[in-house]
């Protein structure tokens, strides 16, 4: 398929399975528009790239589906200069939505071969604001925090001290909290140091596995 085709069927994607379902932020639907989905996923399965649902990227790990990306970076209210933590790099395809609407995305992951193609692809792609790094993410990352905004883009039993603790004042962190195998979306705001906390939609991620996580 061409360039031209894909950019076709990504704005399908945002007209049928993003806008229908709510979202509005112009910004976060130009990125959707804009960021190459089919290359963040493995080659079998390009064809799928841009369908309604999560897709395997090896190591028993996924890409989450186009509206949960879209929702939670709408939950992140970017503006264009926030320094933002993902935990979870996975495919890289998040981060890379990240770095078109924030200032400074920093990705944490866990399986460094997972970490090693993301780092690859955002780099081919020409990312240059995106540091992917191969750690336990549920501890944060001391050394690049305070932060504006943390996204979690795997399932937490609650959300991890740490990465509170590296929240700026009055930023916000989305993240799925739950079961093993079930999760509510949660976006907290940090209001004179405690976390103010809403509840958004149902939803199922791998789980984040970690010291302030699920164990192994
Ligand atoms: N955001 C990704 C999808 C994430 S899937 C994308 O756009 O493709 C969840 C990822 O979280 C998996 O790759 C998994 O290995 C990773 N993960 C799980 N626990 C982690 C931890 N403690 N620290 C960092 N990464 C973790």
């Amino acid at each position: 398929m061409e360039t031209a085709d894909y950019k076709r069927i990504r704005e399908l994607m945002v007209e049928t399975q993003l806008i229908p379902r709510g979202i509005k932020d112009v910004r976060v639907l130009n990125a959707m528009r804009k960021v190459p989905r089919h290359l963040f996923v493995p080659e079998y399965i390009r064809h799928s790239a841009y369908d309604d649902m999560a897709l395997p990227i090896g190591e028993d790990q996924t890409i989450s589906q186009p509206y949960m990306v879209a929702i939670m970076t709408e939950l992140l209210e970017l503006k264009g200069d926030e320094s933002v933590l993902e935990i979870g790099t996975g495919s890289g395809y998040q981060a890379a939505v990240l770095a078109e609407l924030a200032g400074e995305v920093y990705t944490i992951e866990r399986i460094p071969e997972l970490a090693d193609r993301a780092q690859r692809k955002l780099e081919e792609i020409g990312y240059d604001n995106v540091h992917v790094v191969v750690s336990d993410g549920t501890k944060g990352l001391e050394e690049s925090a305070p932060f504006d905004r943390i996204i979690i883009t795997a399932a937490a039993p609650k959300l991890p001290e740490p990465l509170i603790n590296q929240l700026k004042e009055g930023g916000i962190v989305v993240a799925p909290v739950g079961e093993r195998f079930s999760q509510m979306l949660i976006k907290g705001r940090k209001e004179k140091g405690v976390l103010v906390e809403e509840y958004h939609t149902a939803c199922v991620f791998v789980p984040l596995v970690g010291e302030y996580g699920w164990k192994g």
